[in-house]
């Protein structure tokens, strides 16, 4: 490894948004867990995809996230996950959405990746897939924590009231050109917290790889899909370009495939400091949008960008690993 032409790089987070101080522990514990457990993989010569996957599972399996056990619940009480990650070298991808029956839809995501000439598979037929190469069907009631139950039942008492979400206090108001171009109903509910999960890799080999899980925004309307599963807006990994795990409010990432917005921006010479950068600025001024991103280039370098309160992220390299809650200069 020491003689490999690339630096293995690990970079995780945990959601963007205003993590509230007592959450903040968790979740810088949960990222560095994440952290140990991906670069594991890059140490002993192990590949990107293998890193995300391996990452993004840990992050998974804490409660503390909005994504497997402990996620936030549709309008109807339960938890339904969607998941993607994506190999940069092979270019292959492999997603779910709508899973109610699994601990691990990344792993899912994973098997629709390697064993399936499709890429993305949806509710009871992803779940029959991933049943069928060997993942176990859970009740959906295994995933449902009490917190999260108070956590809904608090949200709709708001909604009857004619209250919005109050779990993020953002510092701006909405760009004046978006209230006027946007009536959509999302941007009246744009409070919500981000506790997606997401990692992005670099292997030994130069490959670069993405992975994406969430359950989905609180009380939102069961079937749907937000922007983390989607290839090019939460997730996407190209090794001609970069890779790429998003956060935050999904619609209007979703509309402008910011994503792959990012990665072309890194294709074209940008730095991913400051391609990261740009793309939340362009996530915030075209559509009032709130959230962040991790994003890594081919030759290592990397950026992180929110525009929300906070953003639990953790970068693991050769020289060492860092964690935080805030951007920092990197
Ligand atoms: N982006 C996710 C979604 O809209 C939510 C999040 O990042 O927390 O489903």
């Amino acid at each position: 490894m020491q003689n490999s032409r690339h630096q293995p790089t690990l970079l995780v987070h945990g959601g963007a948004w205003a993590i509230p101080e007592e959450a903040q522990a968790a979740h810088e514990a949960g990222v560095r867990a994440a952290l140990e457990a991906g670069y594991a993989v890059l140490e002993r010569g192990g590949a990107a995809l293998d890193a995300v996957e391996t990452a993004v599972t840990v992050l998974e399996d804490d409660p503390t996230f909005d994504a497997g056990r402990g996620s936030f619940l549709t309008s109807d009480g339960r938890v339904q996950l969607d998941a993607l990650l994506m190999d940069g070298g092979r270019m292959k991808a492999g997603g779910v959405a709508c899973v109610e029956r699994l601990r691990n839809p990344i792993q899912a995501a994973r098997l629709v990746l390697e064993k399936s000439p499709h890429v993305y598979f949806v509710g009871a037929g992803a779940e029959e897939f991933a049943r069928s190469h060997g993942m176990a069907l859970i009740e959906n009631s295994e995933l449902v924590l009490p917190r999260e139950r108070e956590r809904l039942a608090h949200a709709k008492a708001r909604e009857r009231a004619g209250l919005a979400d109050d779990t993020f206090s953002g510092p701006e108001a909405i760009p004046s050109h978006v209230l006027q171009d946007d009536k959509s109903p999302e941007t009246a509910v744009r409070m919500h917290s981000h506790d997606t999960v997401g990692a992005v890799a670099l292997d030994a080999e130069g490959n670069l790889a993405a992975a994406t899980s969430t359950g989905g925004t609180l009380n939102k309307t069961p079937g749907r899909v937000g922007d983390s599963s989607l290839i090019g807006c939460g997730c996407y990994a190209d090794n001609l370009a970069a890779a790429v795990s998003l956060t935050g409010w999904g619609e209007p990432i979703m509309k402008l495939v910011l994503g792959k917005w990012a990665t072309d921006r890194v294709a074209e010479g940008t730095a991913p400091e400051l391609a990261a950068q740009e793309a939340i600025a362009y996530l915030y001024n075209r559509l009032g949008g709130h959230g962040g991103m991790i994003l890594l280039g081919p030759d290592g370098r990397f950026g992180l960008a929110h525009n929300t309160p906070a953003m639990a992220w953790g970068v693991a390299t050769p020289g060492g690993m860092r964690t935080g809650l805030r951007m920092v200069g990197c």
